[in-house]
């Protein structure tokens, strides 16, 4: 079961070493002014995510360029842009409803997670009326034949993402990563 991920180190330290590639990947890249990236986190303190993880949940992975100053945040499939739940988190407790409505398990799931319900119903709402705007989807919607039911988002989208719970999960971590990108740095993706 998808949920079981949740609690699953091998699987935190998969997506933790996904966000370092992606880091190096940024760091690479450099910045536009020529100047060298040093690293420079923004500490977080995920919720959602077992007390044993924590450290490896402890900060968003980040640069400042040595010249300019200018910030270059990488990718990640940890953080769903600043929500204070891990990712994994807001994509599981969404997923388990149909529309609007919080099924049992979505409720179960959030319960455990200690996420209040409003939290919840604000996740499942930006997935239905906000996701569905962002550069992101637009410019992806089209490779998803056919069209996926928007009305049961995430649960919709994870679905076409084949494989077994892990793989899939990932996979969909992975195409997530880039929404919350914002101007400039969209645009280089
Ligand atoms: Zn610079």
């Amino acid at each position: 079961m998808c949920h079981a991920l949740l609690q699953d180190p091998k699987f935190l330290i998969l997506l933790l070493r996904i966000d370092h590639e992606f880091a190096a990947q940024c760091r690479a890249e450099g910045c536009r002014c020529g100047g060298d990236l040093h690293r420079s986190d923004y500490p977080r303190k995920p919720r959602g995510c077992p007390p044993g993880m924590r450290g490896d949940c402890s900060s968003r992975l980040s640069f400042c360029c040595a010249v300019c100053r200018k910030r270059a945040t990488s990718l990640s499939v940890r953080f769903l842009g600043r929500r204070v739940y891990l990712g994994l988190a807001v994509v599981l407790a969404s997923a388990s409803r149909t529309g609007f409505e919080s099924t049992p398990t979505s409720v179960r799931v959030a319960t455990e997670l200690g996420v209040a319900r409003q939290t919840l119903q604000r996740w499942q709402a930006w997935w239905i009326e906000q996701f569905p705007l962002t550069p992101l989807w637009r410019a992806t919607c089209a490779r998803f034949m056919p069209p996926a039911d928007v009305a049961r988002f995430p649960g919709a989208l994870l679905e076409r993402f084949e494989g077994p719970p892990a793989h899939s999960l990932m996979r969909l971590l992975v195409f997530l990563s880039p929404v919350t990108l914002r101007g400039r740095q969209a645009e280089r993706r």
